[in-house]
């Protein structure tokens, strides 16, 4: 398969200037290397109706251009059960019944990282699943043998995280997102990962569990987010910071992509005319502040 870049962008509102410039960025990667970029919506959880459409929109007026269909989550379900039944197979998955507040008030086990899961459903004996499993339907989790994993990064270079026996399928059925994004990633045959760095921290888990689906990890580019004055990471309540904001003061849709190539130190115009002037080697290591409308 040839190899791909990708946005992955869940529908619960409208894109903001922060994710525009993630997504400019995730396809300029792809894009300078020959790879071919593919979106994919993440519509398992928080979904908002209509909130696709416009996203699309609002991705395509900026500039940013894709290959193929439009994949959505929800359509992904018999693949994310085959996964979770491989693992199972393998004894890596065990059934958890766990409420949140008896995860918070359960002792840690020793030389767990912080807010890793306390393992309480990791042993039960028969009596005691059969029990539990009268009481509550239960999540998957991972049956892990790490307390950390280490990831490649092309901004932050070695990256070394915490990885727990963390969820794969929520007590509600719906898969969670590490396993999705694993086995999307490598059904799509995506082998680059350029996303916001809030996402960093899970990406250990991912990476793990990629290396026991036998996947090949991709290479990852986690990149600085968008902030607000306060430093805090840019969301609606900060003002005029989508497109169709932007456009009611004034600001035409090339004008807020030109911001945001400037943030990035590429010059004005089309997307194209950015990509020959692409290196990630100078882009910005840090926050980008936005100045406001
Ligand atoms: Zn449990």
């Amino acid at each position: 398969m040839t190899s791909a870049g990708r946005f992955a962008p869940s529908p619960s509102g409208e894109l903001h200037v922060g994710n525009l410039r993630t997504a400019i960025l995730a396809w300029l990667f792809a894009r300078s290397t020959g790879r071919r970029f593919l979106l994919r919506v993440e519509d398992l959880d928080r979904a908002r109706a209509g909130a696709e459409a416009v996203q699309l929109r609002d991705l395509a007026a900026i500039g940013v251009t894709w290959d193929g269909d439009v994949v959505r989550q929800t359509d992904r379900g018999n693949l994310y059960a085959k996964a979770i039944a491989r693992l199972e197979q393998a004894g890596l998955t065990y059934e958890c019944f766990c409420t949140r507040r008896e995860i918070q008030e359960a002792p840690s086990a020793p030389h767990a990282p912080q807010g890793a899961y306390p393992g309480i459903c990791r042993n039960l004996d028969r009596a005691e699943l059969e029990f539990k499993r009268s009481t509550r339907p239960a999540a998957i989790r991972l049956r892990v043998d790490v307390t950390e994993y280490t990831v490649q990064d092309v901004f932050r270079g070695e990256y070394t995280g915490a990885v727990d026996d963390f969820v794969l399928r929520r007590n509600d059925g719906v898969t969670a997102y590490n396993l999705a994004v694993v086995v999307d990633d490598a059904e799509q045959g995506i082998d680059q990962v350029v996303r916001g760095d809030d996402l960093l921290p899970s990406t250990p888990r991912q990476a793990y569990l990629a290396s026991l689906l036998n996947i090949p990890i991709p290479e990852y580019a986690h990149v600085p987010l968008v902030v607000n004055h306060a430093g805090a990471r840019l969301a609606k309540r900060d003002g005029a910071v989508t497109l169709a904001d932007l456009a009611q003061e004034g600001v035409p849709v090339e004008g807020v992509r030109d911001r945001l190539l400037a943030s990035l130190r590429l010059p004005a115009g089309n997307l194209d005319h950015a990509l020959g002037a692409f290196d990630p080697a100078g882009l910005p290591r840090e926050p980008w502040v936005w100045p406001g409308s």
